[in-house]
């Protein structure tokens, strides 16, 4: 993404190297033009300054001492002369064998020195036309110096003489020395040989040597170039000619001067641009980095909930709509997540209850076929030795009857009907467990049974330090025998006084509780003895199950339980507790709804 911010600076950055580069061209042709005015305003100068001359020398030649070519009087008037004109080093006056008749400085003992004739004054001389000298030295001064020099005629307009100028080049360059350049830059006026005739600075350095090697006639010099003058100084060079040579003026300035003028334009675009790039990236970064918290903040959520934590995050500010609008679909998310969750959850805790229930009633529709199917084989079985039993037990009290009979006999007898009478018992139990009511039911206040069972067993629950609770808050009656509901609740209680006395604690709790659910009215015992174990669980209702020593169990308590509540349409059963002991309970319709045949628990 950094990267990609960078490529975005690209373009401005481009614009800033084109920005330069344009202002460096734009202020190299601003110094080029500068130099170019400066050097026409210059040759235009040079040029007038010769056209002077021109003037000057129109007059003199007319004047009637130099055509007589009267030494004195041309001595004087040309050293007159050289007072007004200090570019004028000296002028000189030649007869037409090219003598010196006057001249202006250079006088020894009031005469002209005598040198011979340069060639220019012959060529004067020869084709009687002006001329101009390139570079040169003079031959009194021996200075640097360029001749300008006129034929001077007679009556006859033939040539008599030459009045010959030699230009104070030194002056000259104290000229150019005061034009207003910026520092490093130079004046040079060049001859038609590419020699320097005058230079601004370091003249008596380079007066006289060559300005360009290949000698290129001035008019041929192009109008701007660069190059390195002999100083070493890059220079940038506008270039104008000198119509009297023709010379070559060149204006130079120093390549730095460019670099000078550019430097703050450049200085100012690097700001302008690097505030801009700056600008830029804080625009794009700043948003990005928010951008980038918004979603790292995301995706730790996301790796929590991929943990199973469904807890769906906390709104954070977003940096932007987009980040919002993510944020809020996944909180929506998590939300709908977890939600689904639970409900999955609440779904499979249902699913597993119901399969419970489920296992436990087919247990118990197993157990109730079984005891169903016992009931009947018990039943049958009773009623068939009923009838035996009776005989037995008519045939002995016919035999107590009889007269005659030895003590040991009648002892015998009284065995008989004393075990007969015990197994008549065991039989009508029995009979009881094949659902085989009793007698006709009547209304039966549960709260009157309760009291008579705890008034039955109060004082030997109190020797085994039992403490007996209560809750019978119901007042809801069923239709049944008294004595056999009363024979049921004493069979639990009886039951839950032995489990607690198996356990080596020395005191136990009793509770019972009366309660009515909907149709029914329900009877609990609760104890806190050991408990009935698994295995046994399937076998408890069974005849004959026990698990107490001879002599304390039959194994029939529950078994005949189970056949008087179910003969009035009830139903027994059995669970754990909160104590760990066990819960025996039965319930019975309500009296004033009619009694429905159920299902057994
Ligand atoms: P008996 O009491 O003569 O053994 P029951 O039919 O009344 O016959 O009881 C059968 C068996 O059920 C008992 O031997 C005992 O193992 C178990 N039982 C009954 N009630 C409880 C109880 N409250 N706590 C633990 N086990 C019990």
């Amino acid at each position: 993404m950094v990267a990609v911010t960078c490529l975005m600076t690209l373009p401005l950055m481009a614009a800033i190297g084109w920005d330069a580069s344009r202002t460096r061209l734009e202020r190299a042709a601003e110094v080029r033009d500068q130099a170019a005015a400066v050097a026409t305003a210059a040759a235009a100068a040079v040029d007038q300054y010769f056209a002077s001359l021109d003037a000057m020398a129109s007059v003199l030649v007319r004047h009637p001492a130099i055509r007589a070519l009267d030494g004195d009087e041309c001595n004087r008037l040309l050293a007159a002369l050289l007072v007004d004109q200090p570019l004028v080093a000296n002028v000189s006056l030649r007869d037409r064998n090219g003598v010196v008749r006057a001249a202006g400085a250079g006088l020894v003992d009031g005469r002209p020195q005598q040198v011979p004739a340069p060639p220019h004054v012959l060529e004067v001389l020869a084709t009687g036309r002006p001329t101009v000298t390139d570079f040169a030295v003079g031959q009194v001064s021996g200075r640097p110096t360029v001749f300008q020099a006129y034929p001077v005629r007679g009556a006859d307009d033939s040539v008599i003489g030459v009045i010959n100028f030699a230009v104070n080049v030194s002056r000259l360059q104290q000229v150019f020395e005061s034009i207003a350049l910026p520092e490093g830059s130079v004046v040079t006026l060049v001859d038609r040989q590419s020699r320097v005739l005058v230079r601004s600075v370091d003249g008596e350095r380079f007066i006289g040597t060559a300005f360009d090697e290949r000698a290129v006639e001035p008019k041929d010099v192009p109008r701007t170039f660069t190059r390195t003058g002999g100083d070493g100084i890059d220079r940038l060079h506008a270039n104008a000619v000198v119509g009297r040579g023709p010379w070559l003026l060149s204006v130079g300035i120093p390549q730095s001067v460019v670099a000078a003028h550019i430097a703050p334009l450049w200085r100012r675009d690097l700001i302008v641009g690097l505030s801009a790039i700056g600008g830029v990236l804080l625009l794009v970064l700043w948003p990005l980095h928010h951008t980038s918290r918004g979603l790292e903040a995301l995706r730790s959520s996301a790796q929590r909930i991929a943990g199973g934590d469904l807890t769906p995050p906390a709104r954070g500010p977003a940096p932007n709509l987009e980040i919002a609008q993510l944020q809020d679909a996944f909180v929506t998310m998590a939300t709908n997540l977890r939600e689904a969750r639970d409900a999955l959850d609440f779904q499979i805790e249902q699913e597993r209850k119901m399969r419970e229930t489920l296992q436990s009633l087919q247990r118990q529709v197993v157990r109730q076929e079984r005891l169903a199917a016992v009931g009947t084989l018990v039943s049958g079985v009773a009623h068939e030795l009923n009838n035996p039993l009776q005989a037995i037990l008519g045939v002995a009290e016919l035999m107590e009857c009889r007269e005659g009979l030895g003590l040991e006999t009648l002892d015998d007898v009284a065995l008989i009907k004393t075990q007969g009478s015990r197994a008549r018992e065991i039989i009508r139990s029995l009979s009881r467990f094949g659902s085989h009511q009793s007698g006709p039911p009547a209304l039966v206040d549960l709260r009157e049974v309760i009291t008579e069972v705890i008034q039955l067993r109060r004082p030997n629950l109190e020797s085994s330090s039992i403490a007996l609770e209560v809750d019978s808050s119901c007042a809801q009656k069923v239709y049944a025998n008294v004595t056999e509901i009363e024979r049921v609740l004493l069979n639990f209680v009886v039951n839950a006084q032995q489990a607690i006395d198996s356990t080596t604690r020395p005191a136990g709790r009793i509770v019972i509780r009366l309660s009515h659910t909907g149709k029914k009215v329900r009877v609990e015992v609760h104890d806190d003895g050991p408990g009935v174990p698994a295995e046994y669980e399937s076998k408890l209702f069974q005849p004959f199950f026990t698990t107490k020593s001879i002599g304390q169990g039959t194994g029939l308590g529950l078994s005949v339980s189970y056949g008087i509540i179910h003969s009035y349409g009830g139903t027994v059963g059995h669970s754990g507790n909160q104590w760990g002991g066990a819960t025996f309970f039965f319930e019975l319709p309500v009296a004033d709804v009619p009694a429905v045949e159920s299902v057994s628990v």
